[in-house]
């Protein structure tokens, strides 16, 4: 079964619009085990939809189509399909009643424009709609079909997952197709994309060889660390996990403890979990971070259980005044070691972590850019680890945020009574 995706509309060509629709399509459709080969984008012009939709027929047993489905003359999705479909629109007394309950419901008037939307091609089945006004349309062409849903990314997803996705999954059923495809990430930290590559090469190639049905792919983000994309294509969805399970496992064995988590582990959830796991509170001393550490922890819920809060603590008079660093550079072992051993105390935390150093562009107090000191006290006992990261000052700040939460984690890890990561 395979399923092509157009996107209507002149603005995504324009560049207005970020076509945000196809990429969550081509994910879901992988996801539901329906390959992709084709996305198109194209303009709102009738004889181009037209050729478009054709040309995605020609290719492929499903398409769909999103956008031009609203009630504005350059909202002609309904008449390409009817063209296609080599017949003529039917205006439905039904929908169009059903479209004016949409509208008084939500204490609105339709106006006449709005009729249109209740414009179905000959033979065409509707999708009622639950969030927007557009209905989306089922249009069987010959043994093919193609779906119409709306461009709101919202009332698209919400279509897609209702409607679109069960009768594409029937469909491959029935041709006695039922590939799952899955994927997972394997999520690391404190290594090189390159050096990565490097060490997951053999397995890579071992992988090619085999033809295997995994397939392996890096992606490097500051703030989400490192991430290894495996996917697997089998008949079952227990076939698939299995395959990932044991790929996994080679990914952890090649990389120990480097790696932190998988797929919803992201850093921020699992130093949580150990936090909790200790039974321990978190304060944090945050210089060159300016609070992206505490950010980032606060999006975890439940937090709070273990999150007590951060001292921004920017300027040198705030380090000195709030958190008791003592006279000399700020940047230094000693500054980052007052600043975890301060948190910890104006916070009322059993564990203090600190982030001060140089984001950059310029040295600062001598010292260069990318330079950080991560400051920890847990148990009384205070250690430092200088770190000097590389790029710009977003990046610095990125990595420096991750690499004190990491350093975190490592301790939270080896200390006894942690089980597991
Ligand atoms: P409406 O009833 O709102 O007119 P519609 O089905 O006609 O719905 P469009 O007019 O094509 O849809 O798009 C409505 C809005 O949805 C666009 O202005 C844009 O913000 C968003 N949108 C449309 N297509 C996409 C896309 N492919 N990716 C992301 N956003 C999109
Ligand atoms: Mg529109």
């Amino acid at each position: 079964m395979r399923c092509e995706v157009v996107a209507v509309g002149t603005e995504l060509l324009l560049g207005h619009v970020v076509d945000t629709n196809s990429a969550w399509l081509g994910e879901r459709l992988a996801e539901a085990g329906i390959d992709c080969h084709f996305q198109t984008r194209v303009g709102d012009n009738g004889q181009r939809i037209v050729a478009a939709l054709g040309a995605a027929l020609a290719r492929s047993e499903a398409v769909i189509v999103c956008g031009g489905l609203g009630p504005t003359p350059d909202d002609i999705t309904r008449e390409a399909i009817a063209e296609v479909m080599g017949g003529a629109l039917e205006r439905r007394q039904p929908l169009v009643d059903a479209i004016r309950a949409l509208f008084e419901a939500r204490g609105r008037t339709m106006s006449a424009s709005n009729e249109r939307q209740a414009d179905v091609p000959r033979g065409a089945e509707v999708i009622p709609q639950t969030v927007g006004t557009a209905p989306g349309l089922v249009c069987p062409v010959g043994e093919r079909v193609v779906y119409a849903v709306p461009g709101v990314p919202a009332e698209m997803k919400e279509m897609v997952e209702r409607a679109v996705i069960p009768d594409l999954r029937a469909r491959a059923a029935a041709a006695g197709e039922t590939a799952v495809i899955v994927s997972r990430t394997v999520r690391a930290w404190g290594i090189t994309e390159s050096l990565l590559a490097e060490t997951l090469a053999p397995r890579l190639e071992a992988l090619d060889a085999q033809d295997s049905p995994v397939t392996m792919a890096f992606l490097a983000s500051g703030m989400a660390g490192i991430e290894v994309r495996l996917t697997a294509k089998a008949k079952s969805e227990g076939a698939v996990r299995s395959l990932l399970d044991a790929e996994e496992s080679e990914v952890r064995a090649s990389m120990g403890s480097l790696v932190f988590g998988v797929d919803d582990q992201t850093m921020e959830v699992v130093v949580g979990t150990l936090l909790v796991r200790h039974g321990l509170s978190l304060g944090l001393a945050e210089s060159l971070t300016g609070g992206l550490v505490a950010s980032r922890l606060v999006s975890v819920p439940g937090a709070s259980a273990w999150f007590r809060g951060s001292v921004v603590a920017y300027d040198s008079r705030v380090k000195r005044h709030v958190l008791g660093v003592p006279d000399g550079p700020v940047v230094s072992e000693s500054a980052a070691r007052a600043m975890a051993e301060g948190a910890a105390r104006v916070l009322g935390a059993d564990v203090g972590l600190a982030l001060t150093g140089v984001a950059g562009p310029d040295p600062q107090e001598g010292v260069a850019p990318g330079t950080v000191l991560v400051g920890l006290t847990v148990d009384a006992s205070t250690e430092v680890t200088r770190v000097q990261l590389p790029g710009d000052r977003e990046l610095v700040r990125q990595h420096a945020a991750m690499g004190a939460l990491d350093l975190l984690r490592r301790h939270l890890s080896e200390r006894p009574g942690a089980s597991g990561r």
